[in-house]
């Protein structure tokens, strides 16, 4: 059995917060240089270039990517050989508190979702676990902005309407979001299962690399056929027209039950943060 101090899990945490919020992750910086080379319209490279440089700046002076640093969002896995030595809920909430005021990180949760009082700290965070194999512990965070949160959807399809049914609503929801989700943007797409593994599936989605592809061939090809069709909205970079409307499409999938078909999509920004750490 390892033992894991909370403290540690806390102080890692709050480091995180603070890199994730400042650092443009390689693969994102990757498709927007790709998306620089292969878009048409002058608006739209501008941006591209723009948010680049953006980018470069915020790493710069570790500041913010941008001003909506996000709802604190964890996928956590741990392994059951593990002792962990304190509260593991507490040290992430506690790393969260930390991390958000030390990195000048805006604060933007309200304690009930109707009366909205600010907590002031950016916690709760929200925070999904797993019982592994091991003996470590790997921490994903990924803070996510609602200009890009707000613009996901969820449907509850036939399975008679099948792949075509499932490719019409994710472009559907994307020709919806239009500009509000700060295009271009990175599309978690979570297909099987019951309605919170689907929507569970699409977040996790928006963590895997952009420009990786699913490692069934079915669905890698689902996914390159989807990015060609939200390519052809003309949406572009911030909404302005162009080709780059999304910078890559993650689909995540689980087995379902005989009479449905769950479909979840969830859009991540242009700054589609997600770091991962293991202990
Ligand atoms: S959607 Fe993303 S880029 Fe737009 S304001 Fe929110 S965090 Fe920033």
């Amino acid at each position: 059995m390892k033992t894991v101090k909370a403290e540690l899990i806390k102080e890692t945490v709050k480091k995180m917060c603070i890199e994730a919020n400042c650092n443009l992750p390689e693969d994102i910086y990757r498709c927007i240089r790709h998306g620089l080379s292969i878009e048409e319209s002058s608006e739209g490279k501008k941006i591209l270039s723009d948010l680049i440089e953006n980018a470069n700046y915020a790493k710069e002076q570790n500041m913010p990517i941008c001003q909506d640093t996000g709802m604190a969002v964890f996928f956590v896995s741990v392994g059951q050989e593990v002792y962990i030595d304190g509260n593991l809920t507490e040290a992430i909430n506690g790393g969260v508190r930390d991390g958000y005021e030390e990195g000048y990180l805006r604060k933007s949760v309200v304690i009930d979702p109707l009366r909205r009082v600010n907590t002031k700290d950016n916690t709760p965070a929200v925070i999904h676990y797993d019982i592994v194999p091991g003996d470590k512990i790997e921490i994903t965070f990924a803070p996510k902005g609602f200009g890009s949160e707000n613009m996901g959807g969820l449907k509850m399809l036939k399975p008679s309407d099948g792949e075509k049914g499932v490719m019409d609503f994710v472009v559907k929801t994307v020709e919806e979001a239009g500009p509000n989700p700060c295009p271009p943007i990175v599309v978690g797409v979570g297909i099987g299962g019951t309605m919170e593994k689907a929507a569970l599936l699409a977040k996790k989605a928006l963590t895997r690399e952009a420009d990786s592809k699913s490692e069934d061939e079915y669905y890698a090809a689902m996914e390159e056929e989807l990015l060609h069709r939200i390519n052809s909205l003309g949406i572009g970079p911030q909404g302005l027209g162009g080709r780059v409307t999304a910078l890559g499409v993650n689909i995540e999938t689980f087995p379902s039950h005989i009479a449905g078909l769950a479909v979840c999509v969830n859009i991540g920004c242009h700054v589609t943060r997600h770091l991962t750490k293991t202990l």
